[in-house]
């Protein structure tokens, strides 16, 4: 008996480093690469600085407390983003690049905290935004 082909799906060919990562592998590389040097980057720091108070609650090991612009309620470090005003959108091909990294590493003007609820819901109303144009 005939085993049925498999429908296969085309394959993707993997046209970049050495022949080992597919197009979209390559960016998701390049993304994270520069999502990593961004941590870096002083106005994001100076953003989290600005927003910041002494923390007088009952943990011991917590130093500071951020505020969300949006729900304005007082947050351990952990529950907070770092939030572009201005989405940075996404980098799947070498002319979304110059844009992406503009609007990545933007100045303080154009950064704002979120604690982690507020910053889910503004990414989920963008991602609906995104789908419906
Ligand atoms: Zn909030």
């Amino acid at each position: 008996m005939r085993k049925k082909a498999v429908a296969r799906k085309p394959r993707v060919v993997k046209t970049r480093n050495a022949g080992t990562m597919t197009e979209s592998a390559f960016w998701s590389f390049i993304r994270s690469a520069l999502r990593q040097k961004s941590r870096w980057w002083k106005p994001i720091t100076q953003t989290k600085m600005n927003a910041r108070r002494a923390y007088k609650g009952p943990n011991k090991r917590q130093k500071f407390e951020y505020q969300c612009v949006h729900c304005t309620k007082w947050f351990p470090e952990k529950k907070i983003n770092v939030d572009h005003t201005i989405p940075v959108g996404s980098l799947n091909c070498a002319e979304d690049l110059p844009g992406f990294v503009n609007r990545l590493f933007c100045e303080v003007g154009d950064l704002q905290i979120l604690c982690s609820c507020c910053h889910d819901s503004k990414t989920k109303q963008e991602n609906e935004s995104r789908k419906k144009s």
